[in-house]
């Protein structure tokens, strides 16, 4: 097994997290790089890795830093199934169609105001490429919910836990069989908090693991209560 960072690693958007087993290829996360324009249309351009390779993609959740670039996996050859709770299906369909949008207008936008020696830029992705993307869902239930394993390979499943960041997020558990040893990689996402409403709190998963691909942006932070942030979301108003 092998796993390699194109994304989220010294930095901390464009998450995407290639795993190889044998010759299967598995994409968690497909984000786009968000920052400056120069960078960031240099990185979303073209997909860091052959599309080809990519046997099936889990998404952790909606936000545009990964779900945002897979248009553009697309585009560039991929045809199998991308995996994620219902509710990251549906905000992902408006993310990516808004992302779409924003881009083809900052593209006319750009077009119009170049200065001379300046090259045109096209947008990363179109309206179109967001709409082929649709037919690769594949929504699976919080394990919490259907005491379900989703098999991808013979030696390969997962199953979600929640992990109470935004709706429909969620941790994978992945266990992967090599040479007759079952190895677990957990792969959390974007974590919540807990005793916030609307959200369940992030569960515990209950299996150990050998592997843990964890998002740490906050890692060296203590929050405040959520008590306290009615008061603090008024003094800012
Ligand atoms: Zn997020």
């Amino acid at each position: 097994m092998k796993i390699t960072f194109f994304g989220a690693a010294q930095t901390v958007t464009g998450s995407k997290y290639l795993i190889e087993v044998g010759g299967y290829g598995l994409l968690l996360d497909c984000g786009l790089h968000q920052g400056k324009r120069s960078i960031a249309n240099q990185l979303n351009a073209n997909f860091p890795i052959d599309a080809k390779k990519i046997n099936a993609v889990i998404l952790s959740h909606a936000h545009a830093d990964h779900c945002g670039m897979l248009p553009v996996l697309v585009r560039e050859g991929f045809e199998g199934k991308i995996y994620c709770t219902a509710a990251t299906a549906d905000i992902t369909k408006f993310i990516l169609h808004d992302s779409a949008n924003i881009q083809e207008n900052d593209a006319l936008y750009y077009n119009k105001h170049l200065q001379e020696g300046e090259a045109p830029i096209k947008p990363i992705y179109t309206e179109q490429d967001v709409k082929k993307t649709f037919s690769y869902f594949e929504p699976v239930a919080y394990f919490r919910l259907s005491g379900q394993w989703t098999q991808l390979t013979p030696n390969i499943r997962f199953k979600f836990y929640d992990a109470g960041h935004i709706l429909g997020s969620a941790i994978t558990l992945l266990e992967i069989t090599e040479e007759g040893k079952k190895k677990n990689i957990i792969f959390t996402g974007d974590l919540g908090r807990h005793f916030l409403p609307i959200l369940r709190d992030p569960e515990f998963v209950k299996e150990p693991a050998e592997t843990l691909i964890m998002e740490c942006t906050y890692g060296s932070r203590i929050h405040k209560p959520v008590s306290d942030l009615e008061l603090e979301l008024k003094t800012r108003l």
